[in-house]
């Protein structure tokens, strides 16, 4: 008997299963209870819903919110705006499907008690961009999670899902899920008739700029683990644009945001001999990308990619000009509360490097690579489109169902839908419960069974780590060093090292090529192989431990979409440097990834892009 072998096995049955209480996870819950009344709807997460996720800080801005009662934008405007930054490519059915509904979504934040600021001239919200409102919002995350507290039958909180369950008489058909409280140890079998998976990003799938002390200090959630993309690619589940990782510009060492200080404060940058830099990077620019560099507003990964020249050339550090600005007492206040709102870190590192940005203009960084389907790209699972809109193409099923039957997807978790942001992830939470819902009542008799051997033998897989570090623990040879198992410290940034080397990371300065992908492959299956010898010294290390799984798979993942297309799509983003152009003539699709975890194999296409709007 194993350290935990008092562990109890926890069996809950569900109509509805949501994976992830995050934005779109709350979205999901109380739109399921909606249109299920009768339905039991359950929702599991790592953490607690009530400031989970993404969003757990609060926020200063919702990004996504058209302002259709005024006349201020359509969704075919969103849709517009997303294809234009994404550079050409994206799924404009789901995207078009969002934005019609997201307006809805927020007015129901204001009902459930969210701050909204208000133009007092004019009385409508207050915009910060043309996307962007205004809010109060160090409550955002409890408010949300209320609403979905309340829809729930049950939310289990402390459970961290690692794997899907499938049915055990029809092939490719979820069945529920199997995870483990990260309290008590406790295993969960959830047997569930759809399942929804909102489990946020991937940080930290590459090399972190802070590491040692300062390696928690990331842009994107470091709770955001890749079991979003995880999850549904264990099963099958197609994949699209994984290949489009996202790097930001950010304040140096606390990644506060820019926009407001762009648009609010009218700060600019300029290089480190106090020039304007970007105009220069004009003609290079136009030469990789054609026209999309003379697009409005252009395009976010093109904007990286003069701060990333003009860094190369030696010209930096790159700043923001905040000295003028500041002079204005106002201003200077908005300046310090945009952080304090949400980016807390970012005033802690400036206090802490002696940066008043009223004497000092602050330095900006690139941010190493994340991956994610909810910002300004566009990574995640394939899925299919409203059946009032979508392309036939895109249509197998039901609603942002995956190409696994009952298994549904939202916020981050689903790809091809740029710029859908914390409202557009929790609309679509409640687009895909609606459908899951409909996908349930149409079951009828035929429900999914789940096979107790593959739940059984699963849960020795997951609870094999803390048997390693049990048996090998006395082997140690110095420190934490043992012969018989690695920590999952280590093979977290053996990951991050393999990512940022070989795959497009900060010190490879977002290049890659195919034969450093393809040797990239080899040391991600031998990262795998080892896998297998993780010990985990207590449950914390547990969960740790599978969320290295789930981002290891997720890598494998970009790793082969980078290699399949031949273009530098999003130069800013990264570079394949044996393909440093723009392909439209061959490249304007959509690559499409399928795993299969019997052969271990991926099998790559491409997919059509349809241009729906004009
Ligand atoms: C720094 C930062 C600033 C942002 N600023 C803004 C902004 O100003 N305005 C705006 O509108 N949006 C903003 N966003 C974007 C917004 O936060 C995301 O778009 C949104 O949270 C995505 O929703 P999601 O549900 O997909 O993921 P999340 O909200 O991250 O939720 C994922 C949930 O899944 C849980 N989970 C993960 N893995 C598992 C597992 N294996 N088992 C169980 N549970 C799991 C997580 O704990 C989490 O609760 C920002 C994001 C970040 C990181």
């Amino acid at each position: 008997m194993g350290l935990f072998g008092g562990r109890k096995t926890v069996f809950v049955d569900a109509d509805i299963l949501v994976i992830g209480g995050g934005m779109a996870g709350c979205g999901a819950t109380y739109e399921s209870r909606y249109w299920g009344r009768d339905l039991k709807i359950v929702c599991v997460e790592k953490a607690n819903i009530e400031r989970s996720g993404a969003v757990a800080q609060g926020l200063y801005a919702i990004n996504c919110y058209m302002g259709m009662q005024w006349g201020e934008n359509q969704p075919e405007d969103h849709v517009r705006y997303a294809r234009n930054d994404l550079m050409g490519l994206v799924r404009e059915d789901l995207g078009y499907d969002i934005a019609r509904h997201v307006d809805s979504t927020v007015h129901k934040f204001e009902e459930w008690g969210l701050p909204i600021m208000r133009d007092p001239k004019t009385g409508r919200y207050q915009r910060e961009g043309k996307w962007q409102i205004m809010i109060h919002g160090e409550s955002y995350k409890p408010i949300v999670a209320e609403a979905a507290r309340k829809a729930a039958t049950e939310v289990y909180n402390r459970i961290m899902v690692t794997h899907l369950l499938m049915d055990k008489s029809k092939v490719n058909r979820v069945a529920g899920a199997v995870g483990f409280n990260v309290r008590t140890g406790d295993f969960y079998v959830f047997r569930a008739k759809a399942v929804i998976v909102g489990a946020g990003g991937a940080s930290h799938i590459f090399k972190p700029r802070a590491v040692g002390e300062g390696m928690g200090r990331t842009w994107y959630a470091p709770w955001s683990s890749a079991s979003a993309y995880a999850l549904p690619i264990q099963v099958g589940a197609k994949m699209t644009q994984m290949e489009n990782r996202i790097v930001l510009t950010r304040f140096k060492d606390g990644y506060g945001p820019v926009g407001a200080y762009f648009l609010h404060l009218k700060t600019y940058t300029q290089n480190g001999y106090g020039e304007e830099y970007e105009s220069k990077w004009y003609n290079h620019t136009k030469e990789l990308v054609g026209d999309y560099i003379d697009r409005h507003p252009v395009p976010t990964c093109l904007r990286n990619h003069a701060f990333i020249e003009e860094m190369k050339a030696g010209r930096g550090p790159i700043r923001m000009v905040t000295k003028e600005a500041f002079q204005d007492p106002h201003k200077e206040t908005v300046g310090w509360e945009n952080f304090l709102g949400m980016t807390i870190g970012q005033a802690v590192v400036w206090a802490s490097q002696n940066i008043d940005p009223k004497h000092t203009n602050p330095e900006l960084t690139t941010s190493e690579p994340y991956v994610m389907g909810s910002h300004a790209t566009c990574s995640g699972a394939w899925a299919s489109g409203p059946e009032d809109y979508a392309p036939a193409e895109y249509q197998w099923g039901y609603n942002r169902m995956m190409t696994v039957d009952g298994l549904f997807g939202a916020g981050d978790t689903i790809g091809g839908t740029a710029h859908k942001f914390s409202s557009g992830s929790f609309t679509e939470g409640r687009i895909a419960a609606k459908a899951a819902v409909k996908y349930v009542n149409d079951l009828g008799k035929a429900q999914p069974q789940v096979s107790e051997q593959e739940y059984r033998d699963l849960e020795k897989v997951i609870f094999q780590p803390l048997e390693n570090y049990r048996v090998g623990r006395n082997e140690i040879v110095a420190g934490t060093v043992s012969p018989s198992y690695l920590l999952p410290i280590h093979g977290l940034q053996r990951l991050e090292k393999i990512m940022d080397e070989y795959v497009g990371g900060i010190s490879a300065n977002y290049v890659t090529n195919s034969m450093l992908l393809d040797r990239g492959l080899e040391l991600l299956g031998m990262l795998k192989e080892d896998m297998n010898h993780v010990g985990a010294e207590d449950l914390h290390q547990l969960q740790r431990t599978w969320e290295l799984h789930h981002r290891l798979l997720a890598s494998e993942s970009v790793t082969h979409h980078t290699l399949f297309r031949k273009e530098t799509r999003w130069p800013g983003y990264y570079y394949r440097g044996d393909h440093m152009k723009l392909d439209d003539q061959n490249w304007h699709c959509f690559t499409l990834s399928r795993y299969d975890r019997n052969a271990g194999k991926w099998e790559m296409e491409k997919a059509p892009v349809y241009h729906i709007i004009d």
